[in-house]
């Protein structure tokens, strides 16, 4: 199973694919989550993608590329993946496919979860995240048990810097001249599954876990 999550910022990707590691044991690889890990650690991908990354634009194809790549030639990937975040341009979508092709493996679909422009403002404005791995809360729609500390392992939630309302705003620009004409693309592969990201985070897993089950099947017939 080597999957994609496709969808605007604040569509719940990051909620879903918790739970569909939780399903089907798949290995995670955020571009956001390395990113903002290289930021953290003062690496040299880290001090360049920075100022990309604050100012809501997508970090150079030639930077996130080799990186993505590498990570998927990890032991853990060999089995299946599932992507978050990545490709998000044409560019990375064709060197995708293209890597994979030459290991004789592909795609097998790609999750794309929608939502409105307003609502993405609407969760990214509220939204906090646990310092240490990622779990995410909404300050009104799904608030910690104590403010300010993740539920699941006590760590301290913080606000994104791109998540502050001007960023926002820029990241939904980027989105849609960027990385929306992803939609077509894989469309076009016959390979796009879509999910209404607007409906509750259990209605869109329920949907997606029935989905991804369904395409387990197909795969072992
Ligand atoms: P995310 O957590 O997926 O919203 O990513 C946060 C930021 O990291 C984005 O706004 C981009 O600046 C950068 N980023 C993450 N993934 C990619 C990618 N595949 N290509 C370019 N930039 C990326």
């Amino acid at each position: 199973m080597n999957l994609i999550l496709v969808g605007p910022p604040g569509a719940g990707k990051g909620t879903q694919a918790e739970r569909i590691q939780q399903d089907f044991g798949l290995p995670y690889f955020a571009t956001g989550n390395i990113l903002r890990a290289a930021v953290a650690d003062g690496t040299d991908l880290g001090k360049q993608a920075k100022a990309f990354m604050d100012d809501g634009k997508l970090v150079p194809d030639e930077l996130i590329i080799g990186v993505l790549l590498e990570a998927l030639q990890s032991a853990d990937a060999a089995d299946g993946f599932l992507l978050d975040g990545f490709p998000r341009t044409i560019a990375q979508a064709d060197a995708l496919g293209e890597a994979l092709g030459k290991v004789g493996r592909k795609i097998t679909a790609v999750l794309l979860i929608d939502v409105p422009d307003e609502e993405v403002v609407r969760r990214l404005s509220g939204r906090r995240e646990c310092a240490k791995n990622h779990h995410t809360y909404h300050v009104d729609f799904d608030p910690p048990k104590h403010e300010g500390v993740c539920d699941q392992d006590g760590s301290k939630l913080i606000q994104r810097d791109d998540d502050k309302p001007e960023v926002i705003k820029k990241r939904l620009v980027t989105y849609h001249e960027q990385t929306e004409p992803l939609v077509d693309y894989y469309e076009g592969r016959d390979l796009l599954r879509r999910f209404d990201g607007s409906r509750t985070p259990t209605e869109v897993h329920d949907h997606v876990r029935a989905t991804i089950a369904t395409l387990r099947l197909e795969d072992a017939i």
